[in-house]
């Protein structure tokens, strides 16, 4: 047992590394030579990465940025349980306990290890006072930055504020910066890494996005006679169940579907032809929408139709296909809801059912919000947002490997997809349902 390992277990509990990722980026965050950027999805470990690095540090403290009050308030809270000192400056606490975590940190041995502020309250003077008295007396261990997608234009949370700690970064060069973030394009991981200033060369612990117990196809609606008979064929070939399954790990299915209604009559109809399926939507009562979602997560009822909304907080394994049902999003939202298929590593199925005129609708809406933004950063997100859903289009409408698609957009090397998508499987009848398509679609 070395340093680390040991100090896994007496400082937060746990036997071993969640994760070879998690284990690799602890290490290094250890070394503190290089600046490191750390993109993995939620729930693995993120906070470990640097909390577990600041515990070898002595008498040092963490300044780690958060985006929400909320988020600061379960860390803090999350290592007092632990009983390592954590605090945080921000505009909601009194006067006396502000005096208090200052004359902490002002103290020649501060028994604060861990400081979390959120970027506007990084931006006052008094943090700023503090920061420079920190760096002078050697009393910083890392500068954190947590969530820091924030800082991108192209990520979904953008935060001006989050701009602003770059300047930090140019400022007080000698203290190792960590950036972690679950949601890293290939253009959000650009971003961050300029705009954060992290000094080059940058370590990065990336997860793959890769997951080879998925396979991803696009079946063309006007390809198809009975688009309601292939989506309830294909559901049931893949809800079959060997028998003495317990109910909450039996094989279950979502539908997304882009409104209200379509989750209601595609749940009616698949009902009627023998499936079971719930609709799930922001229109119903929140008691519905929670029984909804525990049917279905304990194996009551096999499949859900469901606007993009279903799915958060929902952590079913044993999900064995999710469809599309019409053009999702963009890449980074079909990637998260797709990969709710197969979290128990079995295989999975993912599927889209395409259709053109619906990418028209949407062309036309997101063209228009380009058109009526008032700002100009409004205008560059509502750009970014289209030509975020332009790569979704190609997606649908190339003979190209599907995992590849999504390797490129999270910047990494191609995967060795061979059979895991229609494309590298059977290329030829790839390309002859797309010729059928892009036909009957200019009729
Ligand atoms: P993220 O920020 O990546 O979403 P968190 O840092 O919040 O994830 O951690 C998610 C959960 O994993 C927490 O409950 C945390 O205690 C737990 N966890 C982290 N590392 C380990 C580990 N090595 N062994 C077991 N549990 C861990
Ligand atoms: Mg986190
Ligand atoms: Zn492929």
């Amino acid at each position: 047992m070395d340093n680390v390992t040991e100090k896994l277990l007496q400082c937060f509990g746990h036997r071993r590394f969640k994760s070879e990722l998690q284990e690799r980026a602890v290490r290094a965050i250890a070394r503190g030579v290089h600046d490191v950027f750390v993109s993995m999805p939620t729930g693995s470990g993120k906070s470990l990465c640097f909390q577990l690095p600041a515990m070898l540090q002595e008498n040092k403290v963490a300044v780690v940025f958060s985006p929400l009050l909320a988020l600061i308030k379960d860390q803090v809270d999350h290592l007092t349980k632990l009983k390592i000192a954590a605090e945080s400056i921000n505009s909601k606490m009194t006067q006396k306990d502000r005096e208090r975590v200052l004359n902490d940190l002002r103290s020649m041995k501060p028994n604060t290890r861990f400081l979390y502020v959120t970027p506007e309250q990084a931006a006052t003077g008094t943090f700023k006072a503090l920061m420079e008295h920190l760096v002078k007396y050697k009393k910083v261990s890392y500068v954190v930055v947590d969530e820091a997608h924030c800082v991108s234009e192209w990520g979904h949370d953008f935060r001006p504020d989050y701009l602003k700690l770059g300047n930090l970064r140019e400022k007080f060069k000698s203290i190792p910066w960590v950036a972690l973030t679950a949601t890293a394009s290939a253009e959000v991981t650009k971003d961050i890494l300029a705009n954060l200033k992290l000094l080059n060369p940058v370590a990065q612990y990336k997860t793959p996005s890769f997951r080879r117990n998925l396979y991803y196809d696009v079946v063309y609606q006007n390809c198809i006679q009975d688009e309601v008979g292939d989506l309830v064929e294909f559901l049931k070939k893949n809800l079959k169940d060997e028998v003495n399954v317990k109910p909450k790990d039996r094989s279950a299915a979502i539908v997304y579907c882009r409104t209200r209604e379509q989750t209601e009559d595609i749940a009616s109809m698949l009902t009627k032809r023998g499936l079971n399926c719930l609709a799930y939507h922001g229109g119903l009562k929140s008691s519905e929408r929670v029984s909804v979602q525990d049917r279905w997560s304990n194996g009551e009822v096999p499949c859900v139709s469901a606007t993009v909304s279903f799915g958060m907080g929902v952590d079913k394994a044993s999900v064995r296909a999710v469809v599309h049902w019409g053009l999702p999003q963009n890449v980074a939202a079909y990637y998260q809801e797709s990969g709710r298929a197969g979290r128990d590593g079995k295989p999975a199925f993912c599927r889209i059912y395409y259709c053109r005129s619906e990418r028209n609708a949407v062309d036309f809406l997101l063209k228009s919000e380009i058109a009526r933004s008032k700002t100009p950063e409004q205008k560059q997100r509502c750009k970014n947002a289209y030509k975020s859903f332009e790569i979704m289009v190609k997606y649908c409408e190339e003979v190209r490997c599907r995992h590849k698609t999504f390797a490129d957009f999270f910047g990494e090397e191609v995967p060795q997809c061979i059979t895991r998508c229609d494309a590298c499987t059977d290329e030829r009848a790839v390309r002859r349902a797309l010729d059928q398509h892009t036909r009957r679609a200019m009729n």
